[in-house]
């Protein structure tokens, strides 16, 4: 692994899984350059912890306003984090924020449907167009061959629930349309993008946290946020050719398309 300084992007960091990635990345994946922590509103009462977090980091943590929904606040995002990173750039970038509708099938409007997509599929995607010259940065910057996660990486927070071979079992279990039906998009989006980013080793991987006890998850998770961020950061690290492009769990095991 190489010793240098790397600089890490997280969106919706300021709760949940964000918030503790955020966290372990001070706590476990140094040298770090910075870790640019973006959340809807920085500044604003969602953020408390966020804040508290950056206050005693404040050298490494810079947190940036970023509404995934919202094409033009990522732009403004990029503009900015290009003004701190300069030409080291961003080594990684964890498409995390999203959001999860609870409708099933029949009560699913066009509305809920299109603020699923922007979020959850929409979102990462002008995330990657806007932050790639940072990431060729990086790629460039890091000297070192092949493609590894210090090195250039996009991360796509994904779920088992995006499955389709496991679909009928899900939707039985958990019946909501527009937030599984965003993340198998998601996929879909980024297996296209692993193609285009190869071009220049920068990998780009899916990730399921597990069945989490957050906001969204729910307390009846089957684990808790910190085991969660530790098995993905594990995952993580160990990210190379082969696991471009692929949809692993926490543990890194291979999750059905
Ligand atoms: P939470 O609901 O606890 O947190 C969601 C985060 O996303 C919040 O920070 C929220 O910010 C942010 N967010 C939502 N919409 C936007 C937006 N438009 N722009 C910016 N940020 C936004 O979810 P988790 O932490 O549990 O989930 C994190 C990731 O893990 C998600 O991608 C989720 O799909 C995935 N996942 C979670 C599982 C679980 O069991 N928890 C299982 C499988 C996958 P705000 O406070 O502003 O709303």
């Amino acid at each position: 692994m190489s010793s240098k300084p790397i600089s890490v992007l997280i969106t919706g960091a300021n709760r949940g899984l964000g918030l503790e990635m955020v966290k372990q990345m001070i706590e476990t994946q140094g040298p770090l350059s910075k870790v640019f922590a973006c959340c809807r509103d920085p500044d604003g009462p969602r953020a408390e912890k966020l804040r508290a977090l950056a206050k005693k980091h404040p050298d490494i943590i810079q947190t940036i306003s970023l509404d995934a929904a919202d094409p033009k606040s990522i732009k403004q995002a990029a503009q900015q984090v290009a003004s701190i990173a300069g030409q080291s750039g961003v080594n990684v970038i964890i498409n995390n924020a999203a959001i999860a509708l609870r409708n099933p099938f029949f009560q699913s409007t066009p509305e809920e449907m299109s603020i699923s997509f922007n979020t959850n599929v929409v979102g990462p995607l002008v995330v990657i167009q806007e932050f790639i010259s940072l990431l060729r940065a990086a790629a460039k910057d890091s000297g070192t061959p092949g493609m590894s996660f210090r090195k250039a990486a996009v991360i796509n927070i994904s779920t088992m629930l995006s499955s389709n071979t496991l679909a009928k079992e899900i939707y039985s279990r958990f019946p909501l349309l527009s937030y599984p039906v965003s993340k198998a998009a998601l996929n879909m989006m980024s297996v296209c993008a692993s193609v285009e980013l190869q071009k220049d080793e920068i990998l780009c991987t899916l990730l399921h946290p597990g069945w989490v006890r957050t906001d969204m998850g729910g307390q009846e998770g089957e684990i808790d946020a910190h085991e969660s961020v530790e098995g993905m950061l594990k995952v993580m690290n160990s990210l190379n050719e082969e696991r471009n492009g692929a949809l692993l769990n926490w543990k890194g095991e291979t999750v059905p398309w």
